[in-house]
């Protein structure tokens, strides 16, 4: 017997779970991997996948907003940051993981909760009763998202997002690239770059545009591209230059053979700890698996790459949680039922993981008959949460990465202050707001 059902083992309901189980909640864990089924984008069976980079991107709390992300979750006991820690690489001011590393240190933290059950077993159905905390991901599978779409009673939506290739250190010519960080000033050199000419540019450019593409017939027509995860061959249809001034910009990395920054650039950063695996930023990709490695190995430096993994393309499904969900994440006319993480059009590892740890408290606080509050919207978390649940235009509803686009506006401090002064605030905030919270502040 259980007080909540969380369904998917991912980002966000490993992070509910946690903070159900640390505080006493008896919670079942149901995760479909580990049946012998996955989603076309999970490799593993272990819980909280990283299923493409390994980043989770800026951790400067100071002036981004993904890094006060971390730091909030931080405050609050954040199981995803924790082993975040442990499992850290250098990625100059980014926080990146050992992915196996990663998801071993979250699996084990779990595992070692008495209230807990991590039951491996695919659900089909939205329960009827019982508190529920769905967290089941862009890639929830069928049964289940039908399930889902006959409760909300409209269409789940869909979108495009691609991931980039994996790269074997060991099959990069060293002598042809080099390891430097961007106005590299000597002390971290954490990118592998890859320079390139403007008639080697130029031909690969070329050979984007004409290399033979994977198409998604049923679904691809009129469905829109995320804009941070826009694959390669698409940035280049945008026009010759786009990519120069993308992921391929050469600007503050000097080549040390010529002294000067090269036409173009492709950079590698270390996926696993042991640093053996580096992924190519900014090369999510659709074209076909041999296009990608014939291509790709006319970049300089990578003639005799070997790939880990290559680059795909996949669905992402969410809510219209605007106009579906109410403040406390509960579908509006079922209330027993929760959601969670990039299912309710969050984007990103950080974000997901932060939506799974409010479903949680919200879930914990419920069980335990405590009062909540949602978190102020001058916090990550409260900016987050109220662009979820309320704020965004419901027609247009896209998943969005957190940004300070959505704090409540500073105007009367000046631009070059704004970052600081917002992420001030919301330090301050948030500790008066945890303060207030009784199942947190005990
Ligand atoms: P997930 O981590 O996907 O977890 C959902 C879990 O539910 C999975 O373990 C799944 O097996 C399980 N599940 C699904 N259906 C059922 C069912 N019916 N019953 C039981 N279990 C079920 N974000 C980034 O920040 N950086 C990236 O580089 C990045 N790349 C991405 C690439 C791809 C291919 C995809 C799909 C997403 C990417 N994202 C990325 C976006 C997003 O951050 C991740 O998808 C993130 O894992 C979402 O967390 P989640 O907990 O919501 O879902």
């Amino acid at each position: 017997t259980h007080d909540v059902h969380i369904i998917g083992g991912g980002l966000a309901g490993s992070e509910a779970a946690w903070q159900l189980a640390r505080r006493g909640v008896r919670v079942r864990l149901s995760e479909m991997r580990g049946t012998g089924e996955r989603s076309p984008a999970h490799q593993t069976d272990a819980l909280a996948e990283l299923v493409c980079s390994n980043s989770f991107r800026s951790d400067d709390d100071e002036k981004n907003a993904v890094g006060l992300l971390h730091h909030e979750m931080r405050r609050l006991d954040s199981l995803v940051m924790a082993a975040a820690a442990t499992a850290q690489v250098p990625a100059g001011s980014a926080l990146a993981v050992d992915r196996d590393v990663f998801s071993a240190e979250v699996e084990a933290a779990l595992a070692a909760q008495p209230t807990l059950e991590i039951v491996r077993e695919r659900v089909d159905e939205v329960p009827a009763s019982g508190l529920t905390i769905i967290a089941t991901g862009p890639l929830t599978a069928a049964g289940l998202a039908q399930s889902i779409g006959t409760r909300t009673g409209s269409e789940s939506l869909a979108f495009f997002d691609a991931i980039a290739p994996i790269v074997y250190r060991d099959s990069i010519d060293m002598d042809m690239c080099w390891m430097a960080s961007r106005w590299d000033k000597g002390e971290t050199k954490d990118y592998i770059n890859c320079p390139m000419t403007k008639d080697q540019y130029l031909a690969f450019h070329a050979g984007l545009l004409a290399g033979d593409k994977t198409s998604f017939k049923e679904w691809e027509a009129n469905t829109p591209y995320f804009d941070g995860c826009m694959p390669v061959e698409v940035m280049a249809e945008r026009g010759v230059d786009t990519l120069r001034f993308g992921p391929m910009k050469p600007v503050g990395l000097d080549d040390p053979r010529t002294g000067r920054w090269p036409y173009a650039v492709v950079q590698l950063r270390q996926d696993n700890k042991l640093g053996t695996l580096w992924n190519m930023v900014g090369f999510q990709t659709k074209l076909k698996h041999a296009e990608q490695i014939r291509l790709f190995r006319t970049i300089p430096g990578l003639e005799n790459a070997e790939f880990a993994r290559l680059g795909g393309l996949h669905r992402n499904t969410f809510l219209n949680s605007p106009v579906l969900l109410d403040a406390q994440l509960r579908l509006g006319n079922a209330e027993h039922i929760r959601f969670a993480g990039q299912i309710t059009g969050c984007e990103g590892y950080v974000e997901s993981a932060a939506v799974g740890l409010m479903a949680g408290l919200m879930t914990a606080a419920q069980v335990a008959n405590q009062s909540w509050s949602p978190p102020p919207r001058t916090t990550a978390l409260g900016a987050l949460l109220a662009h979820i649940t309320g704020d965004a235009e419901a027609d247009s509803y896209q998943p969005m990465n957190v940004n300070f686009g959505l704090f409540p506006p500073m105007h009367e401090v000046k631009k070059k202050q704004r970052k600081e002064a917002y992420t001030d605030r919301a330090k301050q905030d948030l500790g008066s707001w945890i303060i207030s919270q009784p199942l947190i502040a005990a």
